[in-house]
């Protein structure tokens, strides 16, 4: 078992792994560097009830103030590890960065927790470790086009992102979102609600195409469009428009214009992977690691938004974008390190929330190729079961929680209804899930 643990990154996988270390009786050094201020916090919430007004910074934390030194975490906020010596088993500290600073959520306890950037430590300072785990996270995708840089362009990852959004929100009426993914859908129908007027630009021909299936789009379509949300598919976006530095509003690749006082980009993210890199760690599309989260250096793990991993949904490795996996790849890291070491094979699962709508997935859907739709979606309320052949590979449920539970079960389970049976109301799937032996995939 190593006596320090150092963890970069204090979002929701790297907190994880700290409180996860303690729970499970770990006794030894935990450090914790995150380079943004105050306690770390919940995203989701940034894009939906923060977005609204509905929640407050202080909402959003993950953990009391007091939380570190009750468990003896050193916490390092604001924060920056500039590079990793894997020879030495150090890391080394850069300037304390604060790289947002509208934060609004004071931290203490611990070493060294900071209310502002910084936690006053001298850059260059080295820490060392015996076992390092990065949790660095992914950044938003800049835009490639020109005007991007235009006063009111804007993207959302950061409490201090949000919070600056929220105030720009306050003073414009018409809104362009650029990508119509998870952030772009959820500040839409936020933004629309406000009272703005929301034309969502997306380069393919339906909304979430990357993870849902094609019933799931149609659904969420007509109900963006139902609450005043114009969507343009198939839509490449030029330039950005300004006067006097401010943006004006979007070109179109037909040279269409659509003006707009704010435009909000959010067209996925990249992997925080370069500090691994620079010690030489392989990276890919984020940072390359093996069943059980180690990178090719035993004494480094990766884990969350950062970490490409085999998976057990999916034929080649993958790189997952949601809150459980960061929790769970981080409960799996903590217990490897107490020494219960088991590969990583959660079934993956997020929510999204877009106006009165909940939607729900299991599993992944890469590579499907044939949905069944269980429910009627003009009731509001249905699943699409989603086939890779004859394999159930997700299950993407709109305001059926249930399905969702039982879906998370037949997944975990390995048990694939047909297709008929999936699209039958009355096939019973809760039996299915309960039942063992039938189907039984080779997952
Ligand atoms: P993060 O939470 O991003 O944490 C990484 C941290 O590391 C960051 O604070 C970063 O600044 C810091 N860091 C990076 N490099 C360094 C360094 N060198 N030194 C020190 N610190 C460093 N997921 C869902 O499942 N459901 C949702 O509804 C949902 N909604 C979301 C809404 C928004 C607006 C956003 C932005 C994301 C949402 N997500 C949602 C995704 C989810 O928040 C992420 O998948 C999750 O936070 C990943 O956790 P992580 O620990 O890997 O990374
Ligand atoms: P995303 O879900 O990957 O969606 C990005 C969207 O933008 C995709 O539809 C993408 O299409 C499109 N796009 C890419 N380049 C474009 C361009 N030049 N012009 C127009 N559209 C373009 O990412 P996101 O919405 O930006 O979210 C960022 C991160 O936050 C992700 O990690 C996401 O998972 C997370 N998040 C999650 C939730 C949730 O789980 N509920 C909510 C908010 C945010 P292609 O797929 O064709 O590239």
């Amino acid at each position: 078992m190593p006596a320090r643990v150092v963890i970069v990154g204090a979002g929701q996988g790297g907190l994880q792994v700290a409180a996860s270390l303690r729970q499970e009786g770990f006794d030894g050094a935990i450090t914790l560097v995150g380079d943004e201020p105050g306690v770390p916090y919940q995203r989701p919430p940034l894009s939906k009830a923060y977005m609204l007004g509905a929640s407050t910074a202080a909402d959003l934390a993950l953990k009391a103030d007091s939380f570190f030194a009750d468990q003896r975490i050193d916490y390092l906020a604001g924060e920056t590890v500039a590079a990793i010596d894997r020879a030495a088993r150090t890391v080394t500290l850069g300037p304390g960065a604060g790289l947002s600073s509208g934060g609004g959520h004071s931290s203490g306890g611990g070493l060294s927790s900071a209310t502002g950037p910084g936690s006053g430590l001298a850059p260059g300072l080295r820490l060392p470790y015996d076992h390092l785990v990065l949790a660095t996270g992914a950044r938003n995708r800049p835009l490639p086009v020109p005007g991007a840089e235009l006063d009111g362009v804007v993207s959302l990852r950061t409490l201090s992102d949000a919070t600056a959004l929220k105030a720009r929100l306050a003073d414009v009426e018409r809104v362009v979102v650029i990508g119509a993914g998870f952030i772009g859908l959820e500040f839409a129908s936020v933004a629309a609600k406000l009272g703005h007027r929301v034309t969502v630009v997306e380069a393919v021909d339906r909304p979430m195409a990357r993870v849902v299936s094609p019933p799931i789009s149609a659904y969420f379509t007509a109900a963006h469009e139902r609450a005043g949300t114009v969507l343009r598919f198939r839509a490449g976006v030029a330039r950005i428009l300004g006067e006097d530095g401010r943006v004006v509003g979007v070109e179109l690749a037909d040279g269409e214009r659509l003006p707009a006082e704010l435009v909000v980009v959010g067209i996925g993210v990249l992997a925080n992977a370069e500090l691994a890199a620079a010690a030489g760690l392989p990276v890919a599309n984020g940072v390359v690691v093996d069943e059980v989260l180690l990178t090719a250096d035993p004494a480094i793990s990766a884990l969350g938004d950062c970490a490409l991993h085999p998976s057990r949904w999916c034929d080649g490795p993958v790189r997952i974008e949601s809150v459980q996996n960061a929790i769970d790849q981080a409960k799996c890291v903590a217990a490897r390190l107490v020494g219960k070491p088991s590969p990583y094979t959660a079934v993956p699962w997020f929510w999204s929330d877009q106006g009165a709508d909940k939607l729900q997935t299991a599993g992944l859907a890469i590579g499907a190729d044939r949905a069944v739709v269980r429910g009627d979606p003009e009731s509001g309320r249905f699943s699409a079961f989603v086939y890779r052949g004859d394999r159930l590979v997700a299950v993407e449920s709109v305001n059926r929680p249930a399905d969702h539970m039982i879906a998370r079960r037949l997944l975990a389970a390995g048990v694939s209804p047909r297709p008929d049976e999936a699209a039958d109301e009355s096939f019973d799937l809760k039996a299915l899930a309960g039942a063992s032996g039938r189907g039984a995939a080779a997952a």
